[in-house]
Formats: C-alpha cells, sequence, structure tokens
C-alpha cells in the first residue's frame, strides 16, 4: 500500500490525469503542425521550407518528448491503481509528496534519477 495519503493520492492523480489530457491534446496538436508543413510544401520558397523543415524537425522532436512523458503518466496512473505509486521504481524508497507534486509521472526518487542521469 501507498504511504501517501488519500487526499494527496486524490491531488496527484488529478494532476496526472490533466496532464494526460494535455499531452494528448499536444500530441494531437503535434500531428497536425507535421501535416502541415507537408501541405505548404509546393507552394512556398525555397527559405521558408528551410524554416518549415526546420519546424517540423523541432515538431518531431517535441513530439517524441510528449510521447515518453504520457508513457510515464500511463505508468504512474497504473501504479495508483496498483497501489504502489509513490514508491521509486529502482529502489523502492519513498518518493517524497513535494517532488511528486511537481513530476507527479515519475517513478524515481532522486537519488535514484540522479544515479540515472550520471551513468547515461
Ligand atoms: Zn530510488
Amino acid at each position: 500500500m501507498s504511504e501517501l495519503k488519500t487526499s494527496q493520492l486524490v491531488e496527484l492523480k488529478n494532476h496526472l490525469d490533466e496532464l494526460q489530457q494535455q499531452l494528448e491534446a499536444l500530441l494531437n496538436f503535434d500531428e497536425a503542425a507535421a501535416e502541415t508543413v507537408e501541405l505548404d510544401q509546393s507552394k512556398v520558397g525555397r527559405l521558408s521550407r528551410v524554416d518549415a523543415l526546420q519546424q517540423q524537425a523541432m515538431t518531431q522532436a517535441n513530439s517524441e518528448v510528449h510521447k515518453q512523458q504520457l508513457v510515464r503518466v500511463h505508468r504512474a496512473l497504473h501504479r495508483i491503481a496498483e497501489g504502489d505509486y509513490g514508491y521509486c521504481e529502482e529502489c523502492g524508497g519513498k518518493v517524497p509528496f513535494a517532488r511528486l507534486q511537481v513530476q507527479p509521472e515519475s517513478g524515481f526518487c532522486v537519488t535514484c534519477l540522479q544515479a540515472l542521469e550520471d551513468a547515461s
């Protein structure tokens, strides 16, 4: 069982639900933006085509970030349902509520996240 209070868990779950909706909207937006570039390619000049392609590359990079974050949000929601949310996926230690408030989709405590970042 999670050691988070029910009220804290509800707050974080609401936050995650919101994040999920925002990310899904962003992903739709990313896809629409990528399609617009293709449609416009025939009627734009060379310079603006370069701009458009840069824009598209940025959109695709954003889209990747949004997708990865959405996966983490889904996993966090799943862990809430399973009752093991709030524990680090690496060491099993408690993830502080303050940290979850800032990044509710994070599955790691600060120590393990730091270690993972150092390793990569
Ligand atoms: Zn940890």
